[in-house]
């Protein structure tokens, strides 16, 4: 069993470089929690500092409810897998994943029969007996994985570990380091640059930005409804569509939104109209993704926006089109493009959109 909390988490290098910011995040027993960031946003640096390995500049990290600042890493009972997973090679892939056992004082017979159930699970249980320069990249990396679990952490931490492998291995690797890590029922942080990975994997994501938190939450929530304007444009691809808009709230009860020089007339009873009214007067952004938007013919009644294709992009299992909308460029996904559009370069009406982005770009002279 193993939690894990940071409160206020800061760390400032010699060198004044403020790595993690008041960062703050609880990691449930047997959660996969991904810390997803592009390089240098401190997503290491916080690893580091669970593990021991760095010590926080101010804050507490707490393993298990108590504070662990002072407690040197070899006390954390925590297993690591860095991106250059270094194997002894002087060392069979068996004696390898025995290694920690081996130091642990563990007998021959229950360390050989631990290893063989942890190289079964990771389906290298046929090169037990071959030297990690007989392995391939994927089958190293298992073997790195297998010396990490076998003596059963409470906590595994993980630093890209899949990064330098080709893109068919990581997406294999990723089910089976997330499989695995469930059925044994180990908590886990995973840091990762690649979003696919985070999505996939993680229990929960949190997203990290010149080390500062900016959204924790489950994929979907964090896909979905991005806490910051940052993670909405970060996150997913193609990106968010990020709109400004102007609201206006008419006291005979429905709301003008004004994307550019188009407007849209939202009923009262419209949940939509609910998520904008509290901007009145306002400049807002709205997110869209993509999927969110569905192309109709231009002429379509109610509160369509117009739009003119100016590219189409195939990717096999959909079509995104390049819209300008006015003065703005978006992109839509063409899966609902409606069987009446004969011509795939022209006006396309777009129904629906999706969320408010809290943030203001200033007061709108609204007419
Ligand atoms: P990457 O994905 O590239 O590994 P990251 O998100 O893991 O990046 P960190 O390695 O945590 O980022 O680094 C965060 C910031 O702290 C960076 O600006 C980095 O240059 C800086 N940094 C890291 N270690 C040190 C150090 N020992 N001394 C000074 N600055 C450091």
């Amino acid at each position: 069993m193993t939690t894990v909390a940071l409160k206020d988490v800061t760390k400032v290098f010699r060198d004044g470089t403020v790595a993690v910011d008041s960062v703050s995040l609880d990691v449930n027993d047997g959660e996969f929690m991904v810390l997803l960031g592009p390089s240098g946003c401190g997503k290491s640096t916080v690893l580091r500092m669970v593990a021991g390995l760095e010590e926080p500049t101010s804050g507490a990290v707490m393993l298990d409810g108590e504070v662990a600042n002072d407690l040197p890493p070899r006390e954390r009972k925590i297993a690591m897998v860095f991106q250059d997973f270094a194997l002894y090679p002087h060392m069979s892939v068996g004696d390898n994943i025995a290694f920690p056992l081996k130091l642990a004082g563990i007998e021959p017979a229950p360390r050989g029969e631990r290893v063989a159930d942890v190289a079964s699970a990771l389906g290298i249980g046929d090169v037990l007996a071959r030297r990690p320069s007989q392995l391939s990249g994927g089958q190293r990396q298992r073997v790195a994985m297998g010396r990490a679990i076998v003596r059963r952490p409470g906590l595994f931490l993980m630093d890209e570990p899949l990064s330098n492998l080709d893109s068919g291995l990581r997406a294999e690797l990723r089910a089976e380091i997330s499989g695995l890590t469930r059925e044994l029922g180990v908590t886990t942080i995973y840091v990762t640059h690649d979003q696919a990975e985070a999505l996939t994997m993680a229990d929960r994501v949190a997203i990290m930005r010149k080390g500062v938190l900016q959204d924790v939450g489950t994929p979907t929530q964090v896909y979905g409804r991005p806490a910051t304007l940052y993670v909405a444009a970060f996150l997913g691809s193609p990106r968010m569509n990020l709109l400004e808009a102007s609201v206006y709230v008419h006291l005979d009860r429905y709301v003008t939104l004004t994307l550019g020089d188009q407007a849209l007339y939202l009923p009262w009873d419209d949940i939509r109209s609910r998520a904008v009214a509290h901007y009145h007067g306002e400049r807002i952004v709205v997110g869209m993704r993509a999927e969110a938007l569905t192309p109709v013919a231009p002429d379509s009644p109610g509160d369509v926006l117009q739009g003119r294709i100016r590219y189409l992009e195939h990717h096999g299992h959909e079509s995104l089109a390049f819209l300008d909308i006015g003065a703005t460029a978006i992109v839509v996904d063409e899966v609902g493009a409606p069987a009446d559009s004969d011509t795939p370069f022209g006006q396309r009406g777009l129904r629906r959109f999706g969320q408010v982005m809290q943030r203001f770009t200033g007061r709108a002279a609204v007419p």
